[in-house]
């Protein structure tokens, strides 16, 4: 036989099976076309009867290589034929031709099977997803399809069962949702486990009439840790205070890692609060403990905020919420303690959240505008500079004050935004009072202890007075000592020393109220001081605050540097502080905050004489 007679023979078989056999929804309706059939596979073609070995021996051979699991069953489910992956799905023994077809599989999927079965019968292709346990976990999965075959008038409809395994694509799918749940480092559940789980304790709760607790654990200054000891160091850390919390948990609890050093434990059949305010300071003390790595001891603290359904919130979303809440407030309070969720930390953080849009608002709008306290000798009443305090403009309430926004100026992104718009607006200034002669003596700018966070304050306000022509001994730069203990106080420091190689003299404002000021003068190269106003207010009532500010002239006359005295409000005050010998002063007495064209008028006018007799 040559290659085309065949081919020829071969299509002519194919033909008549195609006529013999159909698949698939509408197998009952004869007249269909057989390109109706075309997803469904049709191999089987019933010659001679019904069972094992009646099947034309092509068609037993495709069978026969076919990886899927094939079964022909009668109209009623009843098995007539398998190949032989089909009987490898049961173990490699042929099942009883005959028996139940749906019934050969695990009881919890039978039903299911058999209903296929009765839609197959109906006309229908059905399809559904079988699990067949194994042990030690080799369960396998099916993926089944059964639909109804139109065979030879004579036979009647059948049904075909296809079975694909698909225990592979399973496992792998299982492998990813578990990866995409689970935090790599402590191979704790993860942020996304964790509100799948609180949810799931909820519904729970919702039964057994419990509460639920959640309380967040956040590590203080962990990055100071990765910074001076390595990420090996920290990442060790991080390991240890997972296995320490774990330790401390009952089976039903749930701990995982929800951020870089945060961890959450949700804790189910609590009684109350009260519970779980003490199982937050147990894991505080228990974390506080220190870690030994590579020879050395790691020390660090923790803060907790916790908060307990139905009572916090009535959703996981909720309840999460209302714990970071509780964290945030412990943060700001200045950490190591843990705190409950109260209402009024809810009102606290939507008061910061609206500072924080406002100056956003103020930013996108470009409505910033500087406004200038004179500061005067206080001897000769002459202007000696001004400091540049931000305001912004409302369409309806007009110029607002910084306290506004002053969530703002705790943000790097946010803060350092304010600074250099309210740097330009200051530079825009001088350059136009340059340019009609008008010299200024002096501007100091506030800067925020977050502007430093970027570790580039100084380089780009150099480069801004470099662009806009300002010789910088025109300027001064007033940091609080708040600035120096903060996270980053290395930064404040390599900032301070570039701006004064350049020129900017530095003024420690509000100084008197930090910790160390006296550490600082020693370490930092600081031309001012500046004595913060509770102290001058202070002054009238004759208490220890007029012994402080006597010690500071005396101090900065010693150390040759310059002294100012803020927020003079009393001809008293400003008195007694000249009397004394306190070089410089600002306050309302002397001058409210001003725009920028009145500063033009007054230093034409030249001085505030009235005020240096
Ligand atoms: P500060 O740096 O201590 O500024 C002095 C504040 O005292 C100013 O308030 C000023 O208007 C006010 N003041 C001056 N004299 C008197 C007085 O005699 N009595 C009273 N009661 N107050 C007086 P302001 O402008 O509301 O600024 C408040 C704070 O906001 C500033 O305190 C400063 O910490 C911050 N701030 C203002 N502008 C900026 C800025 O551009 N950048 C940054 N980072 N902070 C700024
Ligand atoms: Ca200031
Ligand atoms: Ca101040």
């Amino acid at each position: 036989m040559n290659v085309l007679e065949h081919r020829e023979q071969k299509r002519e078989r194919w033909g008549a099976v195609r006529c013999a056999v159909r698949t698939g929804p509408g197998a009952k309706n004869s007249g269909a076309s057989p390109a109706d059939d075309a997803p469904c596979p049709q191999l089987w073609q019933p010659c001679g009867g019904r069972g094992a070995g009646n099947f034309d021996p092509l068609f037993e051979a495709l069978l026969r290589q076919t990886r899927e699991a094939v079964f022909l069953l009668d109209e009623r489910g009843r098995l007539i034929e398998a190949n032989r992956a089909g009987q490898q799905a049961f173990g490699g023994r042929l099942p009883e031709p005959g028996s139940d077809w749906a019934k050969l599989w695990p009881a919890a999927t039978r039903d299911l099977a058999g209903d296929a079965v009765r839609r197959a019968r109906s006309g229908v292709t059905a399809r559904l997803s079988i699990h067949q346990p194994g042990a030690g976990g080799t369960g396998r999965w099916w993926d089944v399809l059964v639909a109804p075959v139109r065979a030879e008038r004579q036979f009647g409809t059948m049904i075909l069962a296809t079975c694909r395994d698909t225990t592979v694509h399973r496992k792998s799918a299982d492998d990813l949702l578990r990866a995409a749940e689970r935090d790599p480092l402590t191979l704790l559940p993860n942020r996304l486990a964790l509100q799948r789980r609180l949810e799931a304790s909820i519904v729970r709760s919702m039964e057994g009439a419990t509460p639920v607790g959640l309380i967040l654990l956040d590590l203080d200054h962990f990055n100071q840790v990765n910074e001076a000891l390595g990420t090996a160091a920290g990442d060790h850390l991080l390991r240890s205070v997972s296995a320490r919390l774990k330790d401390m948990l009952k089976p039903s609890d749930c701990l995982a890692r929800i951020g870089g050093d945060t961890f959450a434990i949700i804790f189910e059949g609590l009684k109350g609060i009260a519970e779980l305010s003490i199982a937050s300071e147990c894991m505080l003390e228990r974390v506080r403990l220190p870690t030994r790595h590579a020879g050395r001891l790691i020390n660090v603290g923790a803060s907790v905020g916790g908060s307990l359904y139905p009572r916090d919130g009535a959703s996981g979303h909720d309840l999460l919420k209302s714990a970071e809440c509780a964290l945030q407030a412990v943060k700001a309070e200045g950490r190591g303690a843990s705190r409950m969720f109260h209402q009024h930390m809810r009102v606290e953080a939507q008061r910061k959240a609206s500072q924080r849009n406002l100056a956003r608002v103020a930013l996108l709008e470009r409505s910033i505008v500087p406004v200038y306290q004179p500061k005067m000798d206080l001897r000769s009443g002459q202007i000696v500079g001004f400091e540049a305090l931000l305001r912004w403009s409302h369409p309806r309430r007009g110029l607002q004050g910084p306290e506004t926004l002053a969530e703002g100026f705790k943000e790097y992104q946010l803060a350092s935004s304010l600074g250099r718009m309210m740097q330009q607006a200051v530079i825009a200034d001088l350059q136009r009072w340059r340019k009609a002669g008008i010299d200024c003596r002096h501007i100091s700018i506030n800067a925020a202890p977050a502007e430093f966070m970027g570790d580039d304050f100084a380089e780009r306000l150099l480069e801004a007075l470099d662009l806009g022509c300002i010789p910088t001994p025109l300027i001064q730069v007033e940091i609080t000592e708040q600035a120096l203990f903060e996270e980053g106080a290395g930064h404040v420091a390599r900032a301070v020393k570039a701006l004064s190689q350049r020129g900017i003299r530095i003024c420690l404002d509000d100084f008197g109220t930090g910790y160390s000021s006296l550490t600082h003068l020693r370490d930092l190269p600081a031309d001012v001081l500046k004595i913060d106003r509770s102290f001058v207010a202070r002054l009238d009532e004759g208490d220890e605050s007029a012994a402080i500010v006597q010690a500071l002239i005396d101090l900065a006359a010693k150390l040759g540097l310059n002294l100012v005295a803020e927020g003079i409000e009393t001809l008293a005050q400003l008195r007694w502080l000249r009397e004394r010998g306190c070089p410089t002063g600002q306050g309302f007495l002397i001058s409210k905050p001003l725009l920028g064209d009145d500063v033009c008028h007054l230093l034409r006018k030249g001085s505030l004489l009235e005020l240096s007799r």
